[in-house]
């Protein structure tokens, strides 16, 4: 079998030196579990050629495409404030890169197809259990409308991986804007390479946004750029409830993609200090911290930037303070905007935020769920009783006044009741990946070797603005006693 894919390979021309060649291990009997036939079709790959066996080659790394350059990219990081000057690649391996029909060049990169020089004491394996959550949820987020890094296809291995059990082995096919990461500056930072990191800057400069190639200081309005970015991003995850769990500057994608989906996870019940991951002791990651934390790692990649921005030391850290001190205004736009779409509320008002954020303090003490709560609240917005949605609270007076406080406001819009609640439910989703289910369909998956719930999820999570009646209780919280969730990094 020979197949060529039509890769281009700039990351591995132009920054010679900022990775290792590799070459992906063989698995021993590789079996196609997912291809996402529309993404593919999207990036212009024609898979047509290749039968289901081949595909499984391909995709688990066993036999490359004629024009695959597999490369493991070089970064460091901040893990949980802790520096690590070496991370890179350890378990992922990028084939080469692919312009869509959209125009857009896309890295296609292999997960846990085996060791690499950046594997430290990691077997460079992945389990079928992450493989298939990361799968489930980056193509959700991509549903949801939140930017993020996107599932190509899921293979066994045939092959057993060694964690606290042994469990089945997989292989993870991601497509990304890029894989360069505040981490990958950080790499050259540490080394004082500033001409490392100025063909870097370059070449972000010119894949994701060439017009900066003029403004006057291009390595400051990338800073601006990839501020603007991250701000839209974690606004985006606040407004589904979405907790990534390991906000680590290595992943943290200048593309502004969401990416690394291990400890990941959904609210249910409303609390700004919800934390899912098991070793996320502190809640440094928690719900509410992710736009501090955004700002701390793009202060990060200000220092590694801080050469390049200006020739004298203190110009550049005055400058880069000055654009720094942005995030917060750029975040706050961004959420309040996100709030009163959810709101139902097109124009801005002075009282919007404190109008919001009133909703969100009865939602935190009635331990409201945030997804049904906003989405109930659309049918509310058409309606003239709001039974269903106040039984939910624990002060329903309290409720009933801020009830009558929104509609008021909500009047003041140019928009018909029925106009303002279909746009809300163009925001609201009805269907998130709901811990429980997300756990039953992997558990199928894994244990009994059985994709059908996890399909019939994914097909549900695929239309999440859409009501879908048929499928209503894959719209409800988790029973009251299930207990806090727990998540665990994807290794
Ligand atoms: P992550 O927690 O996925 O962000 O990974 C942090 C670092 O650990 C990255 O450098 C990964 O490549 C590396 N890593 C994670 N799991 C493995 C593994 N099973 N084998 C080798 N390296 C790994
Ligand atoms: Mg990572």
């Amino acid at each position: 079998m020979s197949v060529s894919f039509g890769f281009q390979h700039s990351y591995a021309r132009e920054l010679v030196g900022f990775y290792a060649r590799v070459q992906p291990a063989k698995a021993p009997a590789p079996q196609l579990l997912l291809l996402n036939t529309a993404l593919a079709e999207q990036l212009g790959l024609d898979l047509r050629a290749l039968d289901e066996q081949a595909l499984a080659k391909v995709f688990s790394g066993s036999v490359l495409p004629a024009d695959a350059e597999p490369i493991a990219l070089a970064y460091a990081g901040h893990q949980f404030g802790n520096f690590v000057p070496q991370l890179g690649d350890g378990r992922a391996i990028l084939l080469g890169e692919l312009v869509g029909r959209d125009g857009v060049r896309r890295d296609v990169q292999l997960k846990g197809a085996g060791q690499t020089p950046f594997s430290r004491r990691g077997d460079g394996r992945a389990a079928l259990g992450p493989v298939l959550r990361e799968y489930l949820i980056s193509e959700a987020m991509h549903a949801l409308g939140v930017p993020s890094t996107r599932a190509l296809a899921a293979v066994a291995t045939g092959e057993p991986v060694y964690r606290e059990t042994v469990l089945p082995g997989a292989v993870f096919t991601r497509i990304a804007r890029s894989h360069i990461r505040v981490g990958t500056f950080q790499f050259f930072a540490r080394r004082a390479d500033v001409q490392g990191l100025q063909k870097l800057a370059d070449y972000v400069i010119a894949r994701h946004d060439p017009e900066l190639a003029r403004a006057p200081n291009p390595y400051l309005a990338l800073l601006d750029a990839v501020m603007q970015r991250q701000a839209a991003l974690v606004a985006r995850w606040m407004m589904v409830g979405f907790v990534h769990g390991v906000m680590n500057t290595d992943n943290m994608a200048i593309s502004g993609e969401t990416i690394d989906f291990g400890p990941c996870a959904f609210l249910d019940v409303y609390d700004p200090r919800t934390v899912f991951s098991s070793i996320d002791q502190g809640g440094r990651y928690a719900y509410k911290n992710q736009a501090p934390i955004a700002m701390w790692n793009l202060a990060r990649l200000a220092e590694t930037l801080l050469p390049l921005i200006a020739e004298d030391g203190e110009q550049a850290v005055a400058l880069a303070t000055e654009h720094l001190e942005r995030f917060e205004a750029l975040f706050g736009e961004q959420y309040l905007s996100g709030l009163r779409a959810k709101l139902g509320l097109v124009r801005a008002e002075p009282g919007d935020e404190a109008l919001a954020q009133e909703l969100l303090e009865q939602m935190y003490l009635s331990r409201a769920d945030f997804t049904t709560t906003f989405r109930l609240l659309c049918e509310v917005a058409a309606a003239e009783d709001a039974a269903g949605l106040r039984s939910r609270f624990s002060d329903p007076a309290r409720f009933d006044a801020w009830c009558q406080r929104w509609r008021s406001r909500a009047a003041s819009e140019q928009a018909a009741p029925a106009e303002q609640a279909q746009a809300m439910r163009r925001v609201n989703p009805a269907f998130i990946p709901r811990n429980h289910r997300v756990e039953h369909a992997l558990q199928q998956a894994v244990q009994h070797g059985d994709l059908s719930a996890f399909n019939r999820l994914a097909g549900i999570l695929a239309r999440p603005y859409d009501d879908q009646p048929e499928h209503a209780e894959y719209a409800e919280p988790p029973p009251p006693d299930s207990g806090p969730y727990r998540t665990f990094c994807g290794t």
